[in-house]
């Protein structure tokens, strides 16, 4: 799906319409020192770590893409609803 690079979009904080950029939302990079992540590797250490059979076959053939507004004048940025798209590029 194609999307204009600008919207003209109502802003909140602003209170009124604003041309507002879009970007699209990219997951940070994952830190292997971070809690979660030491726990989690140490769960699945040893026998009987698998806790669940590996998805072979994933039920979705889309993920889920999150547009983010960002406004020119008070330079807010919010995520729109994601949608369920093989592809999302922004056109000019
Ligand atoms: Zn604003």
């Amino acid at each position: 799906m194609n999307m204009p690079k600008e919207m003209n979009r109502y802003c909140p904080k602003c209170k009124k319409h604003t041309l507002q950029k879009v970007s699209i939302y990219k997951a940070g990079k994952r830190r292997g020192s971070a809690i979660g992540e030491r726990r989690h590797a140490e769960d699945k250490k040893g026998y009987g770590g698998q806790k669940f059979p590996k998805l072979a076959k994933p039920a979705k053939t889309t993920k889920k893409i999150t547009p983010i507004m960002t406004c020119p004048e008070c330079k807010k940025k919010w995520n729109t609803h994601g949608i369920r798209l093989r592809k999302l590029e922004l056109v000019a």
